[in-house]
């Protein structure tokens, strides 16, 4: 294995520490670790800048270090302020060990949610003697849950965008046309639009394949008389942003209106409690109670919400036991439905931004039944 170190001296921690960034505390002394050793990715991107495919963090109080490969020399040097060591050859694990036996580091904390096996256990086997692995837990995601200014401006533009896609597309829905021909649409509108890709595999469902909460668009044409749900999302500067609308294509029934408008209040009902310490879990019951009490409970098969940020799925998770208290600075998704088997799906998302008093409904998208 051969690597290249490249040291930039005057960086340490500044990108943990950078102007719209607060200063990352990792306690050391607490944690009782040497080292952390940082290998998912959004992790490494979050502390780092890095935006490459390849690499690993390794923190220690005085001590900022990314390994990354050869493909990414020019760009991690663009990218990130720590000191930068290019692995030339063999896993990066490997590199990290070689710096972890120079300097004597003896307790590694690692991401043990966050690595696969085979890293794991090349990880274990190249350790010197008397040095161990420990595990930490998601002690990066949970600094990642209270978004900064710059992360929150991200997160508004890619919302803002994903919404523009989404109503600069839904004038040309017509029936005949395929669920797969309007994921293209929408994707091709919000990267013309300034995002860098999908944040997800778009969901355009229609018809009784509303009722399946995650489908995945098929060649399947819309017809008249029926439901469409679409749930996008889109990445920009590497932040996320995520909205589900539910359309009816012809004159809705009494029935489909009657359910839009429990989802409807589900989710209105939801965003009315979303405050910096609310628990995640009343902000769930809440929604639950709404369609409960309108019959659709059993229909309400998922949890309300999720926070997202640099991933599409990040903590707090909205669910009925969850005892995270929000916080100002969180975003998260208000996304209550119901489905049913043979007849249809309604769901209707935001991203919310929790502040002190409330929140802010960062998703600009009318909530109105739309008709097509
Ligand atoms: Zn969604
Ligand atoms: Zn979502």
């Amino acid at each position: 294995m051969k690597s290249v170190e490249r040291s930039n001296s005057s960086s340490r921690l500044k990108a943990v520490s950078g102007q719209d960034r607060p200063p990352h505390k990792i306690d050391f002394a607490e944690l009782k670790i040497d080292a952390l050793l940082v290998s998912a990715l959004p992790n490494v991107r979050y502390l780092s800048r890095f935006t490459g495919s390849n690499a690993l963090l390794l923190i220690t109080p005085d001590s900022f270090t990314l390994f990354t490969d050869s493909r990414y020399t020019i760009q991690a040097s663009e990218e990130c302020a720590c000191r930068i060591k290019i692995v030339s050859k063999g896993p990066l694990e490997v590199a990290a060990v070689e710096m972890i036996k120079r300097k004597t580091f003896k307790r590694i904390g690692f991401e043990s949610s966050r690595i696969s096996f085979q890293a794991y256990e090349r990880l274990k086997g190249t350790l010197p003697l008397g040095a161990s692995l420990k595990p930490v837990g998601p002690l990066i995601e949970e600094m990642r849950m209270i978004k900064t200014a710059d992360e929150i401006a991200r997160i508004r533009r890619s919302v803002l965008t994903n919404s523009e896609a989404f109503e600069k597309t839904i004038g040309s829905i017509r029936p005949g046309v395929s669920e797969s021909a309007i994921a293209a649409e929408l994707e091709f509108k919000m990267r013309r639009l300034g995002a860098e890709r999908a944040a997800f595999e778009t969901i355009v469902a229609a018809g009784q394949r509303s009722a399946l909460p995650h489908a995945q668009p098929t060649s399947q044409k819309l017809g008249v008389d029926e439901l469409l749900l679409i749930d996008m999302g889109s990445c920009q500067n590497g932040y996320m942003s995520d909205m589900t609308r539910t359309l009816f294509v012809g004159r809705p029934t009494r029935q489909i209106r009657s359910m839009y408008k429990a989802v409807l209040n589900a989710n209105l009902a939801a965003i009315d409690i979303v405050r910096a310490g609310a628990t995640a879990g009343e902000v769930d019951r809440k929604a639950r109670q709404v369609l409960e009490s309108a019959g659709l409970g059993k229909s309400f098969v998922h949890s309300t919400g999720h926070g997202l940020g640099l991933e599409i799925h990040e903590s707090p998770r909205i669910g009925k036991k969850e005892a995270t208290r929000l916080e100002a600075g969180m975003v998260i998704t208000i996304e209550p439905g119901a489905y049913i088997r043979g007849f249809g799906g309604i769901r209707i998302e935001d991203t919310v931004l929790v502040t002190k008093h409330g929140c802010e409904v960062l998703t600009p998208t009318s909530k109105e039944l739309i008709l097509l």
